[in-house]
């Protein structure tokens, strides 16, 4: 059996790109204090800091392809060391692969997994309409969460949110990160782990409150 530094659980929020992972994750991190670790975020940080590990990640991102496991790995173990990790954390993004996730079994113990199931077809549209506030990672979109007017602005489109590269990143999603569920599914049977599986269509009020019901009844 692995041996933790703690027996603090952490929660996985699973689901293809454009799910609506990071938008809940910031509520779901309020509600249980547990920090959110977002793998996209901290490669975005890295990339445009320019650092080797950024430089290294730039082209899989930009094409739409899963960074390699090793990277992802490497960056994973550094952040559990942080002191704010020590009660468990909000994973957003991560583990994306089957070896991601055994890794993980290794360095950290997770009670929880939301998986938020939303088809194809309205993937395309969240991922085409996403914007981001640069000043305070708040994400919007054109259409279902429109920003407020006066910092419209300032708000980016990320390089990869074009529907060339969603096409590549569904692909790298139903290839290499879907087999997950079934892994995961099947661990819940042979111990405690949970599995929470919410239907992502609704607004993003809906899935919230989704997400909390299922969350309370633990
Ligand atoms: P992920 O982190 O899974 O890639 P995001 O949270 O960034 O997804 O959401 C992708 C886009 O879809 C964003 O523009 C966001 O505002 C929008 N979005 C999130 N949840 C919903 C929802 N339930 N209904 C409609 N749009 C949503
Ligand atoms: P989304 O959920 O909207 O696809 P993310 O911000 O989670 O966006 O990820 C953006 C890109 O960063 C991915 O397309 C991939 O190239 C890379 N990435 C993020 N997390 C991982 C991970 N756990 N494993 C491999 N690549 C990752």
């Amino acid at each position: 059996m692995p041996t933790f530094s703690s027996q603090a659980s952490s929660i996985i929020l699973f689901g293809p790109p454009g799910a609506g992972k990071g938008t809940q994750a910031v509520k779901i991190s309020q509600s249980t204090g547990k920090p959110q670790i977002s793998t996209g975020d901290m490669l975005r940080e890295a990339v445009n800091r320019g650092t080797d590990l950024g430089n290294e990640a730039k082209g899989y991102m930009e094409s739409g392809q899963l960074v390699p496991d090793s990277i992802i790995i490497g960056l994973i173990s550094e952040r559990l060391k942080q002191p704010d990790a020590s009660d468990g954390v909000l994973f957003d993004g991560f583990p994306r692969t089957i070896a991601q996730a055994e890794e993980l079994s290794r360095i950290a113990k997770v009670s929880t997994v939301i998986m938020i199931q939303v088809p194809d077809e309205d993937i395309v549209k969240r991922i085409v309409g996403r914007r981001m506030d640069p000043e305070t990672g708040d994400i919007f979109h054109v259409k279902f969460r429109p920003a407020p007017e006066e910092i419209v602005a300032r708000l980016i489109q990320r390089k990869d949110d074009n529907e060339e590269t969603v096409r590549s990143r569904l692909n790298a999603y139903h290839q290499q990160t879907k087999p997950l569920s079934e892994w995961y599914s099947g661990l819940s049977e042979r111990s405690d782990l949970r599995i929470i599986s919410v239907d992502g269509r609704g607004s993003i009020v809906q899935v919230s409150e989704s997400i909390r019901r299922e969350l309370e009844v633990s």
